[in-house]
This record gives structure tokens, sequence and C-alpha cells, in this order.
């Protein structure tokens, strides 16, 4: 098959796919030591999912009032819902300040505080004194734009490295040779050449897979198709039942209402008009944990508490708030408020309802970046050469449920670690270990397959049959019925892609060969999620599962992971990692989880 398409040969030292957060502090930290690197995306660096994050970037500066990165370390291991790795967030934690400044120095134009420190804002679950309160202000802003002055201030920095960015183009498969990860291959969607880019180091910062839901606050591009190479290289995905659905999607729209609303005081209220949350997190109340938040709405909803004429959604209050402190601190959410729902937020309540956000799970990985996997017992034994970063991967410090603020933080902690890890265990220049062409036949031959593909079926439509099942069966409350009926309707789905027809075979700029690819990299991962669901016996975290309503830690303190060959589903699991990094914090005991 390769001798059908022109194959371009890139050799490098390291390559980095995605150019998000995560991917761009990869590629700084690794190009600035030296080694020959190169950053490759399918959509131009700015415009990744990173630019849309608003709410800020949680890290324990104290600028506002008094923190410590211990305090941040238990509120990120209890929203996990003890499925965290503790020995990675104390990593986290402890880095973030540092890592925080370092952005500031890379000219992110954080908002100020009147003495013009950093300013932050209360977010979700974080809290003062080892969670006993009162709520901790650490999340560190720009305005509500803060993923967007990130996003910019990195591309810049980048561009001072001498790094090379291959932009637009798609990452096809990882060359795997001997369990190893020797580089990637990749179409430049502008012309359609081939390339193969052969590398000691694979980053993949190719971010989460949202878009496997029919509503979702994830840009289109979240397709997950880094976890698609890495399940079709034969190595698993882990905990990917654990999907966060934000309280605040403006209703029907599913665009994002950023947490800090609640932040900066904004409350919820149900069709009689009471702040109900003061119900289910009598001390956090709207400020509790996502998980917590999205179920208490979907609880009022269900009990026919709801708002609007079909009583199917929840109102997001703001009107109490100083025009003067809206304008200033939250721009961006007024604009989205007035062009996505028609309200001006200074007047009238925003109609919201859980939206798909984030996904904990992702690809194994320590907090080196290093993936792992499950080998011959070993169930952190490391695969050489390949490395996850940011949402794409599952380091794990969000566990069952990620706080917010807490992965604009993940990206740049992890992706400088990745960086110091590859620096490491690199000597610049060194020669490359063969590749056999099977690896561009395997990669080849599944782009053939599609390109010529003349089935009945057409991409958008299994696209919509996958988004609305994974809506139905694997949303905020799961059971058992739900979800076993779910396997079954997610298994067809997926079948149905044996019979996709692509229509535009050309290989310049084809969309629909490139969304017929990326079908087929969200595919698996919808169906490993309802698997994974169904498998775990219990309630934690970002998965309610009604007829197991507890946590149940004897049996289920683990970490799921999930191999998909041809249709088929193999689960197992790796331990939860119950020890810290460093004496100067113990091991933080599971407790019950209330706000
Ligand atoms: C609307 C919104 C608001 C958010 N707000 C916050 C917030 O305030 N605070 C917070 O902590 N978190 C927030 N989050 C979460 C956070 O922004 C994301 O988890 C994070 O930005 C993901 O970054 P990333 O680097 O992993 O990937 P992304 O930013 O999603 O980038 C992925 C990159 O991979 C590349 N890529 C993907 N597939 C391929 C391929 N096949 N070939 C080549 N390149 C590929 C893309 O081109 C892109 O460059 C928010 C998320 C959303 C959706």
């Amino acid at each position: 098959m390769a001798e059908a398409y022109k194959i371009i040969d890139h050799v490098y030292d390291a390559v980095v796919v995605g150019a998000g957060g995560s991917g761009l502090r990869a590629t700084m930290g690794i190009a600035e030591s030296g080694l020959k690197t190169a950053c490759i995306t399918k959509v131009f660096p700015t415009r990744s999912h990173t630019v849309a994050a608003q709410g800020g970037i949680a890290a324990s500066l104290g600028n506002m009032g008094p923190d410590h990165w211990t305090w941040h370390m238990y509120d990120t291991v209890k929203g996990s819902d003890w499925l965290g790795d503790q020995d990675a967030i104390e990593y986290l934690c402890r880095e973030a300040p540092a890592a925080v400044y370092e952005l500031e120095h890379a000219g992110v134009p954080f908002s100020r505080t009147t003495e013009g420190k950093i300013y932050q804002r209360p977010f979700g679950g974080m809290m003062q004194n080892m969670g006993e309160g009162p709520p901790a202000q650490r999340t560190c802003a720009a305005a509500d734009r803060t993923g967007h002055a990130m996003l910019h201030s990195l591309y810049q920095q980048s561009l001072k490295y001498d790094a090379d960015f291959y932009i637009e183009y798609f990452a096809l498969d990882l060359i795997m040779e001997d369990g190893e990860c020797r580089g990637v291959i990749a179409m430049c969607m502008e012309d359609g050449t081939i390339h193969r880019f052969r590398a000691h180091s694979v980053v993949l910062a190719t971010g989460g897979y949202g878009r496997c839901y029919f509503s979702a606050t994830s840009a289109h591009t979240c397709t997950g198709d880094g976890g698609g190479m890495v399940l079709r290289a034969g190595l698993p995905l882990q905990d990917m039942e654990f999907v966060q659905f934000h309280p605040t999607g403006i209703y029907g729209a599913g665009v994002l209402i950023t947490e800090g609303a609640r932040g900066e005081g904004g409350y919820l209220t149900n069709s009689e008009g009471e702040r109900f949350m003061e119900r289910y997190a009598p001390s956090a109340k709207d400020l509790a944990s996502r998980d917590v938040v999205s179920r208490s709405m979907a609880m009022e909803i269900r009990e026919g508490r709801g708002v609007g004429k079909d009583k199917d959604h929840i109102y997001l209050h703001l009107d109490h708030i100083d025009p003067a402190v809206l304008a200033e601190r939250l721009p961006g959410i007024s604009e989205t408020g007035k062009v996505f729902a028609g309200v001006d937020l200074t007047r009238q309540p925003l109609p919201v309802t859980p939206t798909v956000h984030y996904n904990m799970g992702g690809i194994p990985c320590n907090y080196h970046g290093e993936v792992v996997t499950l080998k011959d017992g070993n169930p952190d034994s490391v695969v050489p050469g390949l490395f996850a970063v940011g949402e794409a991967a599952c380091v794990s410090v969000h566990g069952a449920n990620r706080l917010g603020s807490n992965s604009l933080i993940d990206l740049v902690v992890f992706g400088r670690a990745t960086g110091h890890r590859i620096n490491e265990i690199t000597k610049p220049g060194a020669p490359h270990k063969p590749v056999s062409k099977e690896m561009d036949d395997f990669a080849l031959t599944r782009l053939d397959r599609f390109r010529n593909s003349s089935g009945a079926e057409t991409t958008a439509a299994i696209r919509l049959d996958m988004q609305k099942t994974m809506q139905a069966h694997a949303a905020v409350f799961r059971d058992t019925n739900l979800l076993n009926e779910g396997i079954e309707k997610i298994d067809r789905v997926q079948a149905r892609l044996n019979d996709v027809g692509v229509v535009d075979r050309s290989l310049i700029w084809n969309t629909d060969l490139i969304e017929t690819l990326e079908l087929d990299n969200m595919l698996p991962q919808a169906v490993v999620t309802v698997h994974s669901a169904a498998n775990r016996h219990e309630s934690r975290g970002a998965h309610m599962h009604e007829d197991y309503p507890e946590r149940h830690d004897d049996e289920w303190m683990k970490h799921t992971i999930s191999w998909f060959d041809k249709g088929r589903v193999t689960l197992d699991y790796r331990p939860v990692h119950d020890y810290t990094l460093t004496d100067d914090i113990e091991y933080i005991k599971p407790k019950a989880r209330v706000y």
C-alpha cells in the first residue's frame, strides 16, 4: 500500500502531536534544550481548544488570602473522589505556582489586584485549610479569556525556539516497533502528501474526545485522535467512564458559561425561584464540585422543577452583580449570553443545562508524561518512546472528577515535566532505530480504505447516531438497563462504520475523509466509555450509577483500563497510587465526599 502514496521522510529527536496548551508547553521545553523538535497540528496552533478556556488556572499563590499547595492538593484528591494518583497530584500542586509565574513572565496578561498582583477568583471545590474552608481564591484569571491569553503567549514563546511547526497536518498513526514508539505518520491536509516523522520520542497532546457526545462545550476538533491512535497500537486507555458534565452550558447551544460566573457570585435557581444548591451542598452551595452541581441540576429537572416550556433546564443568575464588575471580570460571557441565548445578563437569568465538558479518562501515563501500560503483571510498565500530556492523557490527577481550573495548570505543569524527561533520556542527534514498511502499510491501508470507501452510510449520520447514543446512555445519571442498552447500541453504531461511503476521493482539503478518520478515532473511545461505565458497579465522581449509589473503595478504588480490538473490548485494572511523592505530605486517606 505504501507504494501508492508518496512518502516524505523527516527525522527529529522528538515530535509533539498537538499545539494546544500542553503541546506547545512540551514543544517549548524540548526545543529549548537543543533537541531537534517538530510540532504537528491539525489546526493552526492558536485555534486549539485551549483558546476557549475562560475561567482560569489554579495555583496556590495566596494573592487574595491565605493558601498553600497542600490545601490545593487536598482539594484535588477530594475532587477526584480518591481515584487520582497522589504522587502525581502532589507534583501538580507543588509545581503550580512556579508554572503560573512562568506564564506571567512569558507574557500572559493576567487580571490584577489593586496592588498589581495576579488576580485570583474562587472556583468550585477549592477550599482553605485541608478542605475545612472557607473557599480559597486560587484561580488565576485573565478576565474570562484565560486560555486565549495563555495559548497566544505560549505560541509566541515557542516561535522563539527552533522548533519546526507542521501546521494543518493530520497525524494518522503511531509507528510502533517491538513495543516502542519510533515516530508518527501524518498527512498534509493541503496537498495530501504523506509524511513519516521518525523520532526517539512522540508526545501525544491531542486533547479530549468531547465530540463523542451530542452536546459538548468542546470544539468540533476535539475528536480524541491520540486516543484513537493508541487503541489502534494495541495499547489501553484509562478511566474512560469518567466524563465531566459542566453545570452551565447554554441551553440549546452548548456554549460554555465559565464556573468563574459562579465564582464571581452567580447562582442557580429552579422553576420555583429556589436556590436549590443550598439543599444539596449546604456549605459550598453553587461552588460545589462540577459533578455534584450537574447532578443536582439534573435531579431538579427530573423532579419537575426545571425552567422553560419543557421544564428541561435551569437558570443562572448574574443579574444581581454590579454591571461594572461583569464588564471587567466576565466580558466574554456577557457577549456569549447575548449571542447564544439572546439574554442581557445584567437584567435576565441565563438558561443553562449540564453539558459535556472534559474527559478525565485518557492515555495512562506517569507524572513524567511517559505512557504506561499493564504488562507482565507490572501496572506501571513504561512504553518506550511514547508520551502523553494534557486532556488526551490520564496522569491521573483528576481521577473521577476534575476541579475547574485544574486542567490549564495540568497542561503547563506536565507539558514542562514531559520536556524535562525527554531532555534527560535523549542524546541530540542519536541514530534512529529501523522502522519497517509494515508500519507505513498499517497507516496507509486504513487511509486508503476510507478514502475509497463506497458504502451506503454517511459519516455525518453515523456520527450523529454515536453522539445521540452517548448523550442518552452515558450521561449524568446511569443505571444497569441504560448502560446495557447503551453497550448494544454503541457496538451497533461502531459496526456501521464498515459500511461508510466517502464521496470525495481527492487528497486536497478532503474534509469528508478527515471527518471520517476522526469518527474512526472517536467511535472506539465511545465504545470503551460505555463498556467501562457498565462495568463499574459503584458511584464515584462523575460516574453516578443509580443501582450502585455508593462509592466502594474496597472493590473499586482502581483505574479501569480498556483495550479495543476489532470491535471487542477488554477491561483490566491498575491500582491507584496510594502514596505521595515526598514526606512533606502524608497520603490523604479516603473520606466521604461532601461539600
Ligand atoms: C469551553 C471550554 C472552557 C474551558 N475552560 C477552562 C478553564 O477555565 N480552566 C481550565 O483549567 N480548563 C478549562 N477547560 C479545559 C481545558 O481548556 C482543556 O482541557 C485544555 O485546554 C486541553 O488542552 P490540550 O493541550 O490537551 O488540547 P487542545 O487545546 O484541545 O489541543 C489539541 C491539539 O491537538 C491537535 N490535534 C488533535 N488531533 C490531531 C491530529 N490527528 N493530528 C494533528 N494534530 C492533532 C490540535 O490541532 C490541537 O492543536 C475548558 C474547556 C473548554 C472546552
